[in-house]
């Protein structure tokens, strides 16, 4: 049979996800027709650099292309995005009115940034950062140098784009409801860190606070309006909300899929409607909602770079494993930030930690390693530039280590055990509200 007469499998999502569940494909002996099909004009790029380097100009945009590790021999539907799925015919229809059928389906369709739901969300000077063409307009409008900068949302993009700023000399005022930067996801103990550095470099912080609008004139973004009545001069934005999961196109396919992502068995198998699994298609990466074996079985998204490269292989193994080899998927979430000269790594999750633990060095010195837990058992670890020991830590958190982990590594003559202080959940008035923990903004 030849490749054109036998069904492909297909990939939507050209992006980190789609590139590595790809290259497992081929890796994993798969020699049949490939097919990948990606809404973007580009081929896979990546995205960290663009709220770092690229932002601060030590990169150009197109230096961000994926490496492809493996031979993939596919063939590539790019700027084309797929718009329905007919599970019964196993069929995919894109954009140009294209059908695609498939033996086996990954979808990788990632999430999108969410834009400013509020008034003046058409004004000029209002940004995102999520894809290359965000990244390219956004430095673009960073080098015309404007007199400020205000980012709205205080989660991991908004910090390292208040950083990337400051590097650049621009005036910032960063805004957020919560009382500390990073506080949904690191809680408030470690957020207060955080605000002290950011004062230290010079960022104009306006916390238990959030804008309601933006105002400009003749059509340009001069002024943004916050709650507590402040008024803050400013004409460029960039909105850091958090990301939306990809599924519109799914809506009536019959999976469990909403802007949460689309929901999987431990397998990565696509959920239907009717509480099984469809055996033919798979999900990876952000956009994927899983039951994670470590994390005591909740359903989870990990919208990270390791769980993108991580998910889809293990996928794609799947795929081309009998059902009775088809494993679950346990990963431990990881993240990594670059911001205001420091390196944050964190493994694990901090959702519902009750206790937190400085095991090495101070939060005073922005040098430390620290722990949560929760119930008694150690849930996360996070680094602030002290990575040496985190992955003997990350270990403990895998294992679910009672908490704190004694490892005979830290430097305290005492563990003194914090509340970690993560705000209760909120709502803001205009619903723009900062990304849930585990979303990378
Ligand atoms: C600015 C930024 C900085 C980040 N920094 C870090 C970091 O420091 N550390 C870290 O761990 N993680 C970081 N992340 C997160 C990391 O980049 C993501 O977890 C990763 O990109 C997820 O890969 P993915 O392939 O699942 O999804 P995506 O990268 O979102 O790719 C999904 C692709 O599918 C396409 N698509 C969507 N719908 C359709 C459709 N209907 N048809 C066809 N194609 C479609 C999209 O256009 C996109 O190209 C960052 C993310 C951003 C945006």
């Amino acid at each position: 049979m030849s490749d054109h007469q036998r069904q492909a499998i297909v990939v939507v999502g050209a992006s980190l996800a789609g590139l590595r569940g790809a290259e497992a494909l081929r890796d994993g002996g798969y020699d049949g027709p490939l097919i990948l099909v990606g809404d973007e004009p580009h081929k896979p790029y990546d995205r960290p650099p663009l709220s770092k380097h690229v932002l601060a100009g030590e990169l150009p945009p197109e230096a961000t292309a994926l490496p492809q590790l493996t031979r993939l021999q596919a063939q590539w539907r790019l700027g084309q995005p797929a718009v329905a799925l007919d599970r019964e015919r196993r069929e995919l229809r894109l954009a140009d009115g294209a059908t695609l059928s498939y033996a086996k389906l990954l979808i990788a369709t990632g999430a999108r940034a969410r834009p400013w739901p509020g008034a003046g969300a058409d004004l000029a000077g209002i940004f995102t950062i999520r894809t290359l063409e965000d990244a390219r307009a956004l430095r673009s409008a960073l080098a015309r140098r404007p007199s400020r900068v205000l980012i709205v949302g205080a989660g991991l993009i908004g910090c390292e784009a208040a950083s990337c700023c400051r590097d650049l000399g621009l005036a910032v005022t960063l805004v957020d409801p919560n009382p500390t930067p990073l506080a949904r996801l690191l809680g408030t103990a470690i957020g207060a860190t955080l605000a002290g550095r950011m004062q230290e470099f010079g960022v104009d912080l306006r916390l238990n606070t959030e804008v309601q609008a933006f105002s400009g004139d003749v059509g340009q973004v001069r002024r943004a309006h916050l709650l507590d009545g402040a008024v803050i001069a400013a004409d460029l934005v960039i909105v850091a909300l958090g990301a939306t999961r990809d599924t519109d196109w799914l809506a009536a396919a019959g999976l469990v899929a909403d802007a949460r992502g689309l929901t999987c068995d431990a397998a990565c198998r696509a959920m239907t409607m009717t509480g099984e699994p469809d055996p033919g298609i798979y999900a990876a990466g952000d956009v994927a909602r899983w039951p994670n074996p470590l994390t005591g079985g909740h359903l989870v998204n990990v919208e990270h770079w390791g769980n993108a490269v991580d998910q889809a292989r293990h996928a794609a193994a799947n795929m081309l494993a009998p059902p009775a080899d088809q494993g679950p998927y346990e990963h431990l979430p990881a993240f990594w930030s670059s911001q205001f000269g420091l390196n944050i790594k964190l493994a694990g999750l901090t959702d519902g930690a009750d206790a937190l633990a400085i095991v090495q060095g101070s939060r005073a010195s922005h040098r430390f390693l620290a722990v949560y837990g929760r119930a008694g058992r150690t849930v996360a670890a996070l680094s602030f530039d002290q990575a040496r020991w985190l992955p003997a830590y990350a270990e403990a958190v895998a294992t679910g280590a009672a908490f704190p982990p004694i490892l005979g590594a830290t430097d305290q003559p005492r563990i003194e055990t914090l509340a970690p202080g993560f705000p209760s959940p909120r709502r803001s008035s205009n619903r723009a509200v900062p990304a849930l923990e585990m979303a990378h903004a």
